[in-house]
């Protein structure tokens, strides 16, 4: 399961809107790495993997907190906003009604290991709560996560479309073009959400997927996440960018991220 990550890594060098706003640009290079987004993808993916399908609201939240306050303090400098890095380091750490898009960018594994709709946005609901408990904040890992299961489950880009708008209530009406326009930095799930919905839903494969979101400016290496994950439950990712990418990775990250086999690649 790469789709989040390696649109992390690609958007990493662009954020807080550095970029040329073009989908015009080489993939990878040496000013690239992986960020919070990627590390906090793999504690919750860790998360998911190590606990029964039918775990508990409970059981499932405490190892989110126990997985994601290990790996983000085993990575402190991975670029975390400032409330959630003190909630990493807390000692009982408590959701502060966040609606910053960090509960939609490390949601994906979510979309990959359940069997229902209805489960997965549970899970998703969960894995927001923990610390983004705002109803945006919630909102936005939801949606995240319902759509990679609806891609990866064969539903059309209209179908998803329209379930989006019907259960979630976000604007899409902006084309890719009028979003780059007003293009700046903006960490909210109301902001990104839609952002990273048109760059999927405009875009024909998973690479023009992740140009399409950096191009967009911003928050790139998040919008790159969140489209890239979603990216991945429709089309396949090329074995090579997966190859480029497992470069900017340590051994554990990459270790949990081959363990969501995501059918769409080589891996
Ligand atoms: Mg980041």
């Amino acid at each position: 399961m790469f789709g989040a990550t390696l649109g992390d890594i690609i958007g990493s060098r662009f954020e807080f809107d550095r970029g040329n706003h073009t989908k015009e640009f080489q993939l990878f290079t040496k000013r690239c790495s992986f960020t919070d987004d990627t590390v906090m993808t793999v504690a919750v993916a860790k998360t998911l993997l190590e606990t029964d399908r039918n775990a508990s609201e409970e059981e499932l939240k405490k190892a989110l907190i126990v997985n994601m306050q290990k790996l983000g303090r085993r990575y402190p400098y991975a670029g975390y906003g400032s409330r959630f890095i003190h909630w990493v380091f807390a000692k009982e750490p408590r959701p502060y009604n966040s609606w910053g898009n960090g509960s939609a960018m490390r949601v994906s594994a979510a979309g990959w290991l359940y069997d229902s709709l209805e489960r997965t946005r549970e899970v998703a609901r969960w894995t927001a709560e923990v610390s983004h408990n705002h109803p945006e904040g919630i909102k936005g890992a939801e949606c995240a996560a319902a759509v990679i299961y609806l891609a990866r489950t064969g539903s059309t880009k209209e179908e998803i479309r329209e379930y989006v708008i019907k259960e979630f209530d976000y604007d899409l009406h902006e084309s890719l073009e009028e979003l780059r326009k007003r293009h700046r930095h903006d960490e909210s799930c109301m902001d990104s959400l839609p952002k990273a919905l048109v760059s999927f839903l405009e875009g024909n494969s998973y690479e023009d997927v992740i140009r399409n979101a950096v191009s967009l400016g911003g928050d790139t290496d998040t919008l790159g996440a969140i489209a890239g994950g979603m990216a991945e439950g429709y089309y396949e990712i090329p074995e090579e960018m997966i190859k480029q990418g497992k470069e900017y990775l340590t051994e554990e990250l990459k270790e949990i991220l081959c363990m969501i086999d995501t059918g769409r690649t080589d891996e």
